[in-house]
């Protein structure tokens, strides 16, 4: 399992950063089969093929990250979730999945750069997983969930952001920083080109990640600097008023090695030690706050009983009530799937008012599927006995008689 997970890490940044695939999806496979098996063209079949989509064009776009969701897919309704995620150059998304059940089940995991495109940049057919999404550009990221047909999946999926970048002070925290990006200099002669990380002198300045070192030279202006390179066509990283530098021109580099000592050396002579930390892209420097800045990356707990996964729950919506299943439960919210596969997001589960007093007004003989005129029995129906009607649809009612549910039409 672990050697799994590895691998798949590996596999994630190759094709990250090279974006070719030409690797069918186990997805796209999969569908193979079931259109060779005949399966496409059975309503179950159709059903699975709809509701991946209809999940990617309704993603839930309400996360807040660290987000977590536990999601319940059950075997009697083809389910997939989706998420819209706002992907920021400066951060790295870390994406954990990892899947309960008895046997050992897995999911369909599948994101996408562009839903337009059938492709997705990263996919399989995966059990416990932890995936890792970079780019060099924004992106609106688009993540899908689904199981195979007919089978109970158990999900817990957690979503963090975190700064691309190690911080570049050991033991270093965000308060740290105090003097930002674009603050003027010399009079408003030239404007600050990163931020100032303080702490004693004599602190280590760290690598924020793997690279070699370009220079090391001293400064009228930074004193003491050291400059490291990320990759052949990587940005250029620029620490300065070292007290001490600790490292040599053309040496290779890893995350989180000492580079040198803070100081304040060049023209910050006279103010107390700090790191002036900077960020240079073949287009110039770049604010770096967000590529070091540590963010929390482990999602709040959820505070709903998540044992409600999988309960029918009735939801109202203007001028209707109609049964829905309760799908994913997550730290700020639930995701449901009416009998008809829509999806709806909700804040709270809520129950709705119900004023009907009709019962003299149903003589159906049968419970039917659907609130449509035609739809198909379930079950059968007594009006003379007691029940209660749980939701409705214009004329049509959803009720509960004895064990069974269904819609009948009032009169
Ligand atoms: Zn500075």
């Amino acid at each position: 399992m672990k050697s799994f997970t590895l691998f798949l890490i590996a596999f994630i940044l190759f094709t990250s950063s090279c974006k070719s695939i030409f690797k069918t999806s186990a997805y796209q496979t999969y569908l193979n089969s079931l259109k060779s098996a005949g399966l496409d063209q059975t309503a179950m079949g159709k059903e699975w093929i709809e509701i991946g989509k209809t999940a990617l064009n309704n993603p839930n776009t309400n996360l807040v990250l660290p987000f977590k969701d536990e999601i319940f897919f059950r075997a009697e309704q083809p389910l997939a979730v989706a998420y819209q995620i706002s992907y920021k150059q400066s951060s790295k998304i870390k994406i954990t999945i990892k899947v309960k059940a008895n046997n050992a089940s897995k999911v369909f995991v599948d994101l996408f750069e562009d839903i337009t495109n059938p492709k997705s940049v990263i996919n399989g057919y995966l059990s416990d997983t932890v995936i890792v999404y970079q780019n060099k550009e924004n992106q609106i990221l688009h993540l899908r969930l689904q199981p195979q047909l007919l089978e109970n999946v158990y999900v817990t999926i957690e979503i963090a952001a975190q700064a691309k970048l190690a911080f570049p002070v050991q033991n270093g925290k965000n308060s740290d920083i105090k003097s930002f990006w674009g603050v003027e200099r010399e009079g408003g002669a030239r404007k600050h080109e990163g931020i100032d990380i303080f702490n004693k002198k004599g602190t280590p300045v760290v690598a924020v990640e793997d690279g070699f070192i370009t220079r090391v030279q001293e400064t009228n202006l930074g004193g003491k600097v050291v400059w490291q390179r990320l990759g052949i066509a990587g940005p250029s990283i620029y620490y300065a008023h070292l007290d001490s530098q600790l490292v040599d021109d053309g040496q290779s580099v890893k995350k989180g090695d000492v580079l040198g000592l803070m100081g304040n050396t060049g023209n910050a002579i006279t103010t107390s030690p700090h790191l002036h930390f900077g960020i240079y892209t073949s287009s110039g420097a770049i604010n770096p706050l967000d590529y070091v800045k540590i963010t929390d990356s482990i999602p709040k707990n959820i505070l709903a009983n998540v044992n409600m996964l999988g309960q029918q729950h009735m939801l109202q919506q203007e001028d209707r009530v109609l049964p829905h299943h309760i799908t994913a439960i997550s730290t700020n919210g639930y995701t449901l799937y009416d009998h008809g596969g829509q999806v709806k997001y909700i804040d709270n589960l809520i129950k709705p008012l119900l004023k009907y007093k009709i019962k003299k007004d149903v003589n159906d003989a049968f419970l039917m599927d659907k609130p449509a005129f035609n739809a198909v029995p379930i079950a059968k129906f007594n009006s003379k006995l007691g029940f209660e009607v749980l939701g409705y649809q214009e004329s049509f009612l959803f009720i509960k008689q004895s064990n069974n549910q269904g819609w009948v039409k009032a009169k």
